[in-house]
């Protein structure tokens, strides 16, 4: 057994530190599949595990990174074979379990997802953890009922990951899609993914009224806090709001009023622990119901040296749509 490369968190005696290293092969965890990591990307819980922002590590030493796509090198476990294309979201790595910024991981069979035709490693790595959340709360939204004919959706934290997959996924289904961002420059951006307005989101961020003036009939929520709170106060009867992030606070400042006068719905999305049927159609729907041309404006590459600059720059709310790291 050899060593690989490897972006290791460790605890200090003041919070944590993290460097690209060597990582010796015989420290991996227990796992039935063993996988030459090929691209992974920087999500915002990747940025505060590297950045020590957030207790999100809770095994030390840890490697970090929340997800990988590769090519299983072995396999003990019979769904699995040696060459087999996979892609690995969640399920507590680089939090418990040693995660993806890594050339080689090891982890339950049972976590993996075969990649879809029409979705290389890179591509799957382009969507990420953000834009799997994003297809998550796409289809929460739908098994809720909805349809273009319903009305606009929302979505916030429009310029970032979650929210920019969500935009070009919606807009192709057929949406009409308003995002919110604070970066009025990145309006044009929004626009060619599928935004039909952008809105800013101080709209959205002062303390909500119980009711507001009825906008849409659904959103995609990535921020949190009276962010969300205003998007309840602002939906439409029977809508739904998709709440998956809290990158403005994990606070929720409502009343009942939206639930029990517009029988508004609120539906919590999970991507880590999420079930592998569910995970599976996640997938299958990223690879038909995502432009590729659109992944591409998405996204920017980086190797595994520039991440933990990256991490910072994530919760600086300075990374536009995904970042892509080429491992391999
Ligand atoms: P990004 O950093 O890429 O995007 C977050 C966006 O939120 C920013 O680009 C910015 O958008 C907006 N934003 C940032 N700070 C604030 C603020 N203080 N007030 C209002 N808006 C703000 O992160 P991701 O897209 O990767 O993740 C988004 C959120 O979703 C995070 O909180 C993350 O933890 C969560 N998440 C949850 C998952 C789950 O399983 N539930 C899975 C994946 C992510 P703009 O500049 O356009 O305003």
């Amino acid at each position: 057994m050899g060593t690989f490369k490897a972006v290791r968190i460790d605890k200090a005696e003041k919070g944590t530190t993290v460097a690209l290293t060597q990582f010796d092969e015989a420290d991996l965890m227990e796992g039935d599949v063993t996988v030459r990591v090929e691209w992974s990307t920087v999500n915002y819980k990747d940025g505060l595990a590297v950045t020590g922002k957030a207790p999100v590590v809770r095994r030390f030493p840890m490697i970090a990174g929340i997800d990988f796509a590769g090519t299983v090198e072995q396999s003990s476990n019979p769904a699995w074979k040696a060459g087999d294309k996979v892609v690995c979201n969640g399920w507590g790595m680089g939090e418990t379990h040693l995660g993806a910024y890594a050339e080689k991981a090891r982890v339950k069979g049972d976590w993996l997802v075969r990649l879809p035709d029409g979705i290389s490693a890179r591509d799957a790595m382009a969507i990420g953890t953000a834009g799997y959340t994003a297809m998550l709360s796409v289809l929460a939204l739908e098994r809720h009922g909805l349809t273009p004919k319903d009305g606009p959706i929302v979505v916030t934290g429009a310029a970032g990951g979650v929210g920019s997959v969500a935009i070009a996924v919606l807009s192709k289904l057929g949406y009409h899609v308003i995002a919110s961002t604070g970066r009025a420059s990145e309006a044009d951006y929004l626009r060619k993914l599928g935004a039909a307005e952008v809105i800013d989101r101080n709209e959205l961020s002062g303390p909500a009224k119980p009711l507001a003036k009825e906008r849409w009939a659904g959103g995609i929520d990535s921020v949190g806090s009276t962010t969300l709170a205003n998007l309840l106060s602002m939906t439409k009867y029977r809508g739904a709001i998709a709440a998956c992030g809290l990158a403005a606070g994990m606070d929720l400042p409502s009343s009942v009023a939206p639930f029990i006068l517009r029988g508004v719905c609120l539906l919590g999305i999970d991507s880590v622990m999420c079930p592998i049927e569910l995970r599976k159609q996640a997938w299958g729907r990223l690879a038909s119901d995502l432009d590729h041309s659109k992944l591409a404006e998405i996204t920017h590459e980086i190797n595994l040296d520039g991440v933990i600059e990256a991490g910072a720059k994530i919760l600086a709310g300075q990374v536009r749509g995904r970042i892509v790291v080429k491992i391999q």
